[in-house]
């Protein structure tokens, strides 16, 4: 393990895989490695998705595509959720920052999660961020916290950034729909190439796709910090 600090982004697709709530299916192996981290005295901060997709079953919606307002309170009622369901696989205590990119744009809220993530990290406690859904509508939209792990990443001053989600890498082409797609073992530059080989995600759990998983990449490597796209499924 390379690594002093790494940031761990966690999809909805691992987080509430069965379209059913919180399962923790998936995220044992995660939270495994994370206690391991530790123990290798490595710090570790969590983005964790999955509070729309764990708050679903609670809120009536008629579509199967849900509105804006509607996904905002399946956020409220899940973040819990996904919480306990994070809490549940550690002794040592979670915590929880919910932010947007507004408040890391903004130079005093951007230094305020600094000091937060940096006393939590020495009190040994585990920083489990999210979107702060509830008012955060465009990143709702876009399913952002791909890019909001690399600016967690930059803030926190991490050395590494993992993205973890229910697929194996970047591949030449889609691989669900295309027998013969090649997965890319590691990708010196990120060129529009690159970018139209991603495509989107076709999971109705999952929100960002590969496109936002290339930008995090894109943004975090750029400053230094080694970044990579891992299957979660595959930890169990
Ligand atoms: N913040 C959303 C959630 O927790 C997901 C956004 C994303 O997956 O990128 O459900």
């Amino acid at each position: 393990m390379n690594f002093n600090r790494v940031v761990i982004k966690v999809g909805s697709a691992l987080v509430a895989p069965d379209k059913n709530g919180c399962s923790g299916k998936y995220i044992s192996a995660i939270a495994h490695f994370i206690t391991k981290c530790h123990q290798a005295n490595k710090e570790v901060i969590l983005v964790s998705s999955g509070s729309v997709a764990a708050g679903r079953n609670f809120i009536r919606h008629g579509s199967p595509i849900p509105s804006i307002p509607t996904k905002q309170a399946m956020a409220a009622v899940g973040q819990m959720k996904m919480m306990d369901n994070w809490q549940r696989f550690f002794d040592v205590p979670c915590s929880q920052l919910l932010i947007t990119h507004g408040d890391l744009k903004d130079r005093e809220r951007y230094i305020n999660i600094k000091n937060t993530l940096r006393i939590l990290l020495a009190n040994g406690i585990i920083p489990i961020v999210n979107e702060n859904d509830t008012v955060a509508t465009d990143e709702l939209k876009v399913g952002d916290n791909d890019n909001l792990a690399a600016l967690v990443a930059l803030v926190s001053e991490a050395d590494c950034l993992f993205i973890l989600s229910d697929i194996d890498g970047v591949y030449n082409k889609d691989p669900r729909s295309n027998a013969d797609a090649v997965m890319l073992p590691e990708i010196a530059e990120i060129t529009d190439e690159i970018y139209a080989m991603a495509g989107t995600t076709n999971n109705p759990i999952a929100t960002g796709g590969m496109k936002t998983k290339i930008q995090a990449a894109e943004k975090a490597v750029e400053n230094g910090i080694d970044t990579y796209i891992l299957n979660g499924t595959n930890s169990q």
